[in-house]
């Protein structure tokens, strides 16, 4: 879109504000609503905000930054019933001295594509996300009280979530999105929406988008959305599968008809840079302190840095489609992520594979869950960290992916999750309560 079919498509469709938002380094989305008559000031670059408190942004001695509405991403909101119209865009960060600001997440996965791109590719992205819904108490707060006892597939009147599903659906795709399917998931109460892989940067901002539209459907039927990963112990947690591929002169170079399982040599050196960070990627595929309760045998969510043709428990599967479909699905990420953070590391990291030319490990055919650890061992195959802590400290060590992230923002995201690390270390929690309190 430009400049003036924007502005034509607002007073066509009488839109009264204009929503436009970008993310903190922690991955929340923020706005800034200014009415239509601001609109074409807001498509010069001219709305300023103050970056000093936003999360991972910049000292209140240098807090003037800048709004620069990507065009690209403009969409009208489905219209409220009464009320005016409204659109948003999605916006990059920049500083008072009109440089793109190295702390804007979106700022660093375009980087990452730009590199990509000089080498010719282009990644695209299809995410799986899964959330839970959950009751409200008389206050309208959110409580652990799925509303239904559904399982994998299942269906109404079992699925009593189907009705918010479908609005879901409804009001994602009156916003443009593709939605190729939606279901019910194995816990109680959690489901899946996924909708069509498009390039990683629209995923990404399709991604926040999907995440705001579900709570905000899920609040209208009297009920929580959480992308939380893992709400519940003891059944399944939420994770959100990254199906990447990757585009050279328009044609899927992942494929090969004459390759080992049809796999390129691209896609067998973009597993061994997955596999190489895979670690460090950790703290931004996972970013959270609950991240790490999902990532546990049993719940078909990864414990292990591993691929395999066809098996569910390691890190990553290559599902079975080929041609433009071949795509390798990236298991271990859950959606409490930053996607332009986790988005660009991948790519960071499948690059540096195929730059390098690093080997794939052999797959791995054996279900992960009937692995000692002696075997997994003796399979030389690392473990995903075992909290955020370690995730960090992996993180510190990965020269490519600090890089990555530059100063302003491996300094800002590491303190942040310092932060949330150490907060979370001095609570005393249930489990201690009940295992401590009268043994000893
Ligand atoms: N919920 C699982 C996870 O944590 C995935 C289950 C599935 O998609 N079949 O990743
Ligand atoms: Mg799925
Ligand atoms: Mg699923
Ligand atoms: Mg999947």
């Amino acid at each position: 879109m430009t400049k003036d079919s924007i502005l034509s498509k607002v007073k066509d469709e009488e839109v009264v504000f204009v929503r436009l938002q970008f993310t903190d380094l922690t991955g929340i989305m923020k706005n800034l609503t200014i009415p239509v008559e601001h609109l074409e000031k807001a498509l010069d670059n001219e709305i300023m905000f103050d970056g000093s408190s936003i999360d991972g942004f910049v000292r209140i001695e240098e807090s003037d930054m800048y709004l620069k509405p990507d065009l690209n991403t403009f969409m009208l909101f489905p219209r409220e019933k009464k009320r005016g119209k409204v659109a948003r865009l999605i916006c990059d960060v920049y500083s008072a001295d009109g440089e793109p600001f190295d702390g804007c997440p979106r700022n660093i996965l375009k980087k990452v594509r730009k590199e990509a791109a000089d080498m010719g590719f282009t990644m695209y992205v299809g995410p799986e996300l899964e959330f839970f819904l959950f009751e409200l108490d008389e206050k309208g707060h959110p409580t652990l009280q799925t509303n239904d006892a559904a399982g994998y597939f299942d269906m109404a009147p079992n699925d009593r979530a189907e009705p918010a599903r479908r609005d879901m659906v409804l009001a994602l795709k009156a916003m443009g999105f593709e939605i190729e399917a939606s279901h019910h998931e194995c816990a109680p109460g959690q489901h899946e929406i996924d909708f069509r892989y498009v390039e990683a940067l629209s995923a990404a901002d399709n991604i926040m988008t999907f995440k705001m539209v579900v709570r905000v459907v899920a609040q209208k039927h009297g009920l929580h959305a959480t992308f939380m990963p893992k709400p519940v112990f003891g059944i399944a947690g939420s994770g959100m599968h990254t199906n990447i591929s990757l585009f050279k002169d328009g044609k899927n170079c992942f494929c090969d008809p004459k390759g080992p399982i049809g796999l390129s040599e691209e896609a067998y050196q973009f597993i061994g840079g997955l596999t190489k960070h895979a670690l460090g990627m950790a703290a931004l595929t996972n970013p959270t302190v609950n991240s790490y309760k999902r990532l546990v045998s049993g719940f078909e969510a990864p414990t292990e840095v591993a691929w395999s043709p066809q098996n569910r428990s390691p890190m990553m599967r290559i599902p079975a489609k080929r041609g433009s479909s071949t795509r390798v699905e990236l298991r271990n990420p859950d959606p409490s992520v930053n996607p332009y953070l986790a988005l660009a590391s991948n790519l960071a990291a499948g690059l540096d594979g195929i730059k390098n030319r690093i080997a794939a490990p052999p797959p791995v055919l054996e279900n992960m869950y009937d692995l000692s650890s002696e075997e997994k061992k003796a399979m030389g195959l690392l473990s995903l960290p075992n909290n955020l802590f370690e995730a960090i400290k992996e993180l510190e060590k990965d020269e490519l992916l600090m890089n990555m992230l530059g100063a302003h923002a491996q300094k800002k995201y590491i303190e942040a999750k310092l932060a949330e690390w150490e907060a979370y270390c001095c609570q005393v929690s249930e489990w201690e309560i009940d295992r401590y309190l009268t043994l000893i």
